[in-house]
């Protein structure tokens, strides 16, 4: 039993693999660190979670501290984040978001703006090289 409550309804949530689940909405809590876990484990790759601060619908509260939460959004997942104690998903938006897991690899993430990575370049011939072989 865990002394989290449901930011969305207030039930207390329930200890679920790396996440505290909301049994009455479904939605889920998750530690920012466990979430940056949970998506490098599906990309094998650094992740870097690109916060957008997002107009807020209804006010949420921390389920550890009650303390009201940012409204942001990660890839058009609308989330409510304590900078402290986690980051609370709806119901679905922790599948959807670890579905696109790929879209945080922090390489990706880091390709608008800089193009001087020679490291990316590199690859990027090589992948080049490749779409001229099958593409061609
Ligand atoms: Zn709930
Ligand atoms: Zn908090």
């Amino acid at each position: 039993m865990s002394d989290l409550s449901c930011p969305t309804c207030r039930k207390p949530l329930t200890q679920a693999g790396y996440t505290d689940r909301c049994k009455q909405c479904d939605g889920a809590w998750v530690h920012e660190d466990t979430l940056v876990g949970m998506l490098q484990e599906r990309t094998s790759a650094l992740v870097f979670l690109p916060w957008q601060p997002r107009t807020q619908d209804k006010e949420r509260v921390c389920a550890v501290c009650a303390a009201p939460m940012t409204a942001v959004s990660l890839a058009d997942v609308a989330l409510d984040r304590c900078a402290q104690h986690g980051v609370w998903f709806d119901a679905l938006e922790l599948s959807t978001l670890l579905s696109d897991a790929k879209l945080f690899k922090s390489d990706a993430v880091h390709d608008d703006g800089s193009d001087a990575e020679p490291d990316k370049k590199g690859r990027e011939g090589i992948l080049g090289a490749l779409a001229k072989l099958f593409g061609g």
